[in-house]
């Protein structure tokens, strides 16, 4: 018997607006969408919390024995710098400015975005389709929406008719948004658009000649609209009717209510069981933006290379401060809170190790072992609650470090369930590395600090030479050393 059937996961489906009991359509099997990233820049640190929220879950259901499809796309055309179809393509906009061809911004972003992914110890998804490989599927797909009435042709580009299909559909059904208020709100792009109405969006957009990144198709040299590729290749691997689709909070309207106006216009049907949106991060309590340099890239993370940060975080100290909150929360991204994040990991990993060479002994355990693994269970079944899960794995590390120091017991079986729970959550399903095994690593760090302490000693000295020499020497070897008000910390590069 699978671990699944033991199992009852809660969803919040954003649809609803509820918890529900996850059934997937075909018992064992689980189909999963998720939105990729546009590939026209490396991949930010928002985008970095998502998709590891959606590793999680994929993790989670294979855990269970699950036999999973999980498929999350590359977005290499058809994103426009502005997601009401305006603006240059984001892609064609990069490639403009550093005078590369499209697929040069397109190939250098996606090794890019693969690199940090396998860094934070992602797994690969079933299926990485691109939108480029898909554009005679997305043709196909708008053929049919205008046979259907419910698109239209303007002057070389094809618009989805909201209002029209609105009159038999249900427009605004993910988002919760009203059509009436949609028309007043929306701000009237007259003489600037072909649309008929500026609720509605584009299918395919027609190229100028000097547009690199065009296709044939039937009505003239273009490129697809950016929401028309997600329906396009979700239900191409999926079918037309599959389990969860999940992405960035961010992307709920309009993507996402584009995308089930779509399929419903093109087969009829619901595309999508349960909606899963995974909420986003801020940075030192702002949201995050370039233009005001409240941003930091994940390498910058790893490296300590940034003026946000005091030193550079391991992958899995990251990990492990993400999963200390609910994917559907906002997460605020600190130097302080990586570093008590920092502390929480190491003591684990310490007790893990300790976990190891425990002897168990015949008293019977005066912890329920049983129990426990129940409610780490239960707290991942409760809508992927891993800071409840977390906190459940801490009162194991009590319980592990008071067997080590002889105030509590275990005996043979309980030792062996505690074990494989813990390994199975903290390595399997949160991911967790543990990259403080090695003795000479350890010996390294405490080398370092013994530098740093007489580095400390030299400047309290006024032997500035002597400091200013630790400091630059210890930077030949890519060993940073980073001082501010308390104290000097390092990042090994
Ligand atoms: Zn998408």
């Amino acid at each position: 018997m699978s671990l699944f059937s033991e199992h009852n996961i809660s969803i919040y489906n954003s649809i609803s607006g509820q918890k529900e009991v996850f059934k997937p359509i075909n018992e064992g099997n689980i189909g999963m969408y998720v939105c990729g990233p546009t590939v026209y820049s490396n991949v930010h640190l928002g985008n970095l919390r998502t998709f590891m929220s959606f590793d999680m879950i994929f993790r989670y259901f294979k855990h269970l024995g699950y036999k999973v499809r999980y498929v999350r796309n590359i977005t290499d055309a058809g994103h426009l710098e502005n997601d009401a179809d305006e603006g240059e393509d984001r892609i064609a906009k990069k490639a403009r400015i550093e005078q590369i061809e499209p697929m040069e911004v397109v190939q250098k972003y996606t090794v890019d975005f693969h690199n940090i992914l396998n860094l934070f110890n992602f797994l690969p998804p079933s299926i990485e389709p691109t939108a480029t490989g898909h554009i005679v599927d997305q043709i196909e797909i708008i053929k049919i929406i205008l046979e259907k009435g419910l698109a239209y042709e303007v002057n070389g580009s094809v618009y989805f008719d909201v209002l029209k299909y609105n009159k038999s559909y249900d427009y605004g059904v993910l988002s919760g948004r009203k059509i009436e208020d949609l028309i007043h709100n929306t701000r009237s792009l007259e003489g600037q658009t072909d649309k008929k109405n500026p609720q509605d969006f584009a299918l395919w957009k027609k190229a100028e000649p000097k547009h690199i990144m065009r296709w044939p198709s039937p009505w003239g040299m273009g490129f697809p609209g950016w929401h028309i590729e997600c329906t396009a290749m979700s239900i191409k691997y999926l079918g037309k009717h599959f389990d969860i689709h999940g992405g960035g909070i961010d992307l709920k309207f309009p993507h996402h209510e584009c995308e089930i106006a779509q399929a419903k216009a093109w087969n009829d049907c619901s595309p999508v069981n349960y909606w899963v949106h995974a909420n986003m991060l801020t940075l030192n309590g702002q949201k995050m933006a370039k233009s005001t340099g409240n941003n930091i890239l994940p390498s910058e993370i790893l490296s300590g290379n940034t003026n946000q940060l005091s030193k550079g975080f391991s992958p899995s100290v990251v990990r492990f401060f993400m999963m200390q909150a609910h994917y559907r929360s906002i997460l605020d991204f600190s130097n302080d809170a990586l570093l008590a994040s920092e502390k929480g990991f190491l003591k684990l990993m310490d007790a893990l190790k300790t976990l190891v060479n425990l002897t168990p002994s015949n008293t019977a355990t005066n912890f329920d072992v049983s129990n426990w693994k129940k409610r780490c269970y239960d707290a991942m079944n409760d809508d992927f609650n891993t800071p409840m899960l977390i906190s459940e794995i801490f009162s194991a590390v009590k319980y592990i470090n008071q067997i080590k120091d002889g105030s509590s017991s275990i005996d043979t079986e309980n030792l062996k369930t505690l074990k494989a729970t813990l390994n199975g959550f903290v390595f399997e399903v949160l991911a967790l590395q543990d990259n403080t095994n090695s003795n000479s690593d350890k010996k390294l760090r405490e080398t370092i600090e013994i530098l740093i302490a007489l580095r400390k000693q030299a400047r309290d000295q006024k032997n500035f030479g002597l400091s200013d020499q630790i400091r630059d020497q210890l930077a030949e070897i890519d060993i940073q050393l980073k001082d501010s008000k308390d104290g000097t910390t390092f990042s090994l590069d």
